[in-house]
């Protein structure tokens, strides 16, 4: 399937060549006909999923018709400001030749912030994507006027109820007319978003995209350690002579490079692929990891699909993945064609909610492994008392280059890459 199969509007066709995506994942396939046709929807979809382009494109289409002139006609509401922020971005990559206009609205910022918020709200611009609690605010002063509101799209619905946001949602959408088309999108489908889904939706399309679950055979194991306890780790887990084939993932390049220099320094036999190395040589590395010529590869993501070595004994997360799809797709370079095989994560402070999410989309916790002795004393494991990390989720924000006369929206995956 591709994108022109969907019957889209020639403007929004461009949007989606300019954002560079080819094929529609998914999520995508499944959402955009239904949007189209006007059904509301529910659907369980992560963040990585693609359910993000999967609403705007059709509500971009639909806003080309639209007789509602100068008025907000579509409301997003999400959990935090980065959402807010890497939504309307997409939009405005999307809208670039259809012209439709969006802003986030979100908590924080100053009083010039407050006011640009205000004007664009009174000035009707079509898309509003916004946090609950600023939202409100806005609502509060009476000059929100959400009348001719066309479609409502809650994003990470689940998040938003684990937040505390029930209440502020449900005053929010009793601004908004009955007559509208509802979204959906949680990452979980908890019993209690569902009965959020039975207020707001009007006879909703069930989708349902589920991620691929982890092979029984795969041992998974997890250390919960300080982020300078890695390094010495690694050093114990790739010290074990039975790994005769050792994978080890690392979110960025530059930590693929220090990784492997330090490894190499004690004399293993390691070799690294990311984005700097040309095509051959990525191929020749991996040419002698799959021919067990090569003991350790630290890689980052870009071989994490699709790569077919068989025998690979251990998979190191160095980093914790940014989701769960990129946690499955890792691990599951071990223990292929039905072989047993061990993935260790080692979880610093600041990525065990990252990891508490994780299990969560697995539906179950990972063994907690004490490091040994010699590494010293590690943190409990305890995700709702460290901060998360700023490294963001999915796969990387989308965003802008600017050059000489005009802005061209390029993807977000691109942007990520580039990082690979
Ligand atoms: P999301 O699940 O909406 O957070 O999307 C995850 C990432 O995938 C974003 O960076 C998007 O830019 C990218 N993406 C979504 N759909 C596609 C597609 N059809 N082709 C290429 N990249 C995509």
């Amino acid at each position: 399937m591709d994108f022109q199969s969907f019957g889209l509007d020639q403007r929004v066709m461009d949007g989606i060549e300019a954002m560079q995506y080819d094929t529609p994942t998914p999520v995508q396939e499944q959402v955009i006909p239904e949007i189209i046709k006007g059904h509301d929807i529910i659907a369980c979809a992560q963040t990585g999923t693609g359910k993000t382009a999967a609403f705007l494109i059709p509500i971009i289409n639909k806003l080309l018709q639209s007789q509602v002139q100068e008025k907000v006609k579509v409301l997003v509401i999400v959990p935090t400001r980065e959402l807010a922020v890497q939504i309307s971005q997409q939009m405005e990559g999307f809208s670039y030749f259809a012209g439709t206009s969006s802003i986030p609205i979100y908590g924080g910022g100053t009083g010039a912030v407050y006011s640009n918020e205000k004007k664009a709200l009174t000035s009707g611009v079509d898309m509003v994507v916004c946090t609950p609690g600023r939202m409100i605010s806005h609502l509060n002063l009476g000059y929100v006027d959400l009348s001719s509101l066309e479609f409502l799209v809650l994003d990470e619905a689940d998040r938003m109820l684990d937040m505390g946001f029930f209440d502020d949602i449900m005053k929010i959408i009793s601004y908004i007319p009955n007559k509208r088309q509802s979204l959906l999108f949680s990452a979980t489908m908890p019993p209690k978003i569902r009965e959020m889904g039975r207020k707001i939706l009007n006879k909703p399309k069930e989708i349902n995209i589920g991620i691929s679950m982890p092979p029984e055979q795969i041992r998974q194991e997890a250390y919960v350690l300080f982020e300078e306890q890695k390094p010495a780790l690694v050093n114990y887990l790739t010290g074990d002579d039975k790994m005769k084939s050792i994978l080890i993932f690392s979110d960025t390049k530059v930590g693929v490079k220090q990784l492997s220099r330090s490894l190499k320094s004690k004399g293993l036999d390691v070799e690294e692929i990311h984005s700097d190395l040309q095509q051959s040589e990525r191929e020749a590395v991996m040419n002698r990891f799959k021919s067990k010529q090569l003991r350790i590869l630290v890689a980052t993501d870009i071989i994490s699909r699709g790569i077919d070595v068989e025998d690979i004994d251990l998979v190191i997360n160095y980093d914790v993945p940014n989701d769960a799809e990129d946690y499955v797709h890792r691990i599951g370079r071990t223990a292929r064609a039905g072989a047993h095989g061990k993935a260790c994560t080692l979880i610093g402070t600041k990525e065990q909610r990252k990891f508490a999410s994780i299990e969560k989309l697995l539906g179950k916790q990972v063994e907690k492994t004490r490091p040994p002795e010699g590494i010293g004393k590690t943190p409990d494991y305890s995700p709702e008392s460290y901060k998360p990390d700023n490294r963001g989720h999915g796969f990387g924000k989308p965003g802008f280059r600017k050059d000489k006369n005009r802005r061209k929206p390029f993807s977000g995956r691109k942007a990520k890459d580039s990082a690979r």
